[in-house]
């Protein structure tokens, strides 16, 4: 495995529309792995991979309660509004309070290549948002209501 430079905001790729995956081959495997690896090295909750520089659909998201990885994931529900705080690793020393939905749904395909879903709320929903965002070339610094610096 291999913890990868995550790239920051500037760089044209965070700002691309990333492909979709079209099979879950060994090279998507190695792929989770080392966004997984790359995203606790640098103590984040979520990583998209266009954030390691690829191209591709992919997230890893862990707040504290397990590893979750998805391949294509699309957002089929939402439901209510929550603001708060977000972060994000490609934006360093900058927060903003976002608002998002409280709870969502995503379907998207585990490593396996299984079609999964999953119920989402508060923190991990706000952290899928957040990762589906950057997939679509979106920062949360587009999306923000008030940006702070952080020292
Ligand atoms: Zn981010």
């Amino acid at each position: 495995m291999a913890v990868y430079r995550i790239i920051s905001i500037g760089e044209d790729i965070l700002r691309e529309k990333a492909k979709e995956v079209k099979s879950v081959t060994p090279n998507i495997h190695k792929l989770l792995d080392n966004m997984a690896e790359t995203m606790y090295d640098a103590e984040g909750i979520g990583l998209a991979a266009p954030q390691i520089g690829v191209p591709k659909r992919v997230v890893v998201v862990d707040i504290g309660d397990g590893l979750v990885e998805l391949i294509n994931p699309v957002i089929i529900s939402k439901e209510g509004e929550v603001i708060d705080q977000e972060g994000c690793l490609s934006v360093p020393n900058v927060t903003g309070e976002v608002k998002r939905a409280q709870k969502v749904v995503v379907h998207a395909l585990d490593r396996e290549g299984v079609l999964m879903e999953y119920e989402a709320e508060d923190l991990i929903a706000r952290a899928f948002q957040h990762e589906i965002d950057h997939l679509d070339g979106v920062l949360f610094v587009d999306v923000a209501e008030k940006i702070a610096e952080k020292n």
